[in-house]
């Protein structure tokens, strides 16, 4: 599937705020919104004026890419969300909170989301017992994830642990990192998604 290659600091810059898309890279100096606190390209650093569009659009690309989500599936969790009961925008966060890569990486399992994808694309985990190796499969509450026995003691999942361990763990999930697993107690309340996001934009976007 394509997916985005370029350089990942790039798309936070873009997006002019810290999307944590590099692990323990994006809590140091070296971070690159704070070394380079402008638009990439050649006019990044003129001002900018967006109209009501633009805004709406800069905040679904800024979803899209916390989440690491393409336009397709992107815009199926809308249509998806816009025909549950509920708030749309709300059941739209909840719904991309659920993917299982997204889930890892709230668990502390992974550095970043990035990180949790690769992880679950190469076999790391298993759910309720099971091999599951889709980034975008939908946790549900009761749900047991754990890192696969083979990889538990490997050097990344080790450092990784030692990283999560300074993190909170949102109120839905349970985790015990030691044993390196963890248990969906619920399922994600808006206030659970601590990210600046303005929903309500992209409902408007994408009622155009
Ligand atoms: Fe974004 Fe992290 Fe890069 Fe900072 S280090 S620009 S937060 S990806």
């Amino acid at each position: 599937m394509a997916r985005y290659t370029g350089a990942v600091c790039r798309q936070c810059r873009r997006e002019g705020e810290k999307l944590f898309l590099k692990g323990e890279r994006c809590y140091s100096d070296k971070c690159g919104v704070e070394r380079r606190p402008y638009v990439p390209g050649e006019h990044g650093q003129g001002r900018q004026k967006l109209s009501e569009f633009g805004v709406q659009l800069r905040e679904k690309q800024k979803v899209k890419r916390i989440y690491g989500v393409l336009e397709k599936q992107f815009r199926n969790y809308f249509a998806k969300a816009d025909n549950q009961p509920g708030i749309t925008g709300e059941e739209f966060l909840k719904l991309l909170e659920r993917r299982l890569d997204n889930t890892v990486y709230r668990l502390g399992f992974a550095a970043s989301r990035n990180e949790a994808r690769q992880l679950v694309r190469h076999g790391h985990f298993l759910v309720n017992g099971h091999r599951v190796d889709i980034p975008s499969y939908s946790v549900e509450e009761g749900d047991v994830i754990e890192v696969k026995e083979s990889s538990k003691d490997m050097t990344r999942m080790k450092e990784i642990i030692e990283f999560s361990a300074q993190q909170n763990t949102p109120e839905w999930l349970e985790v015990n990192l030691e044993k390196r697993t963890g248990k969906v107690l619920s399922e994600p309340l808006r206030e659970d998604i601590d990210l600046p996001i303005r929903e309500q934009l992209i409902v408007e976007f994408y009622s155009r």
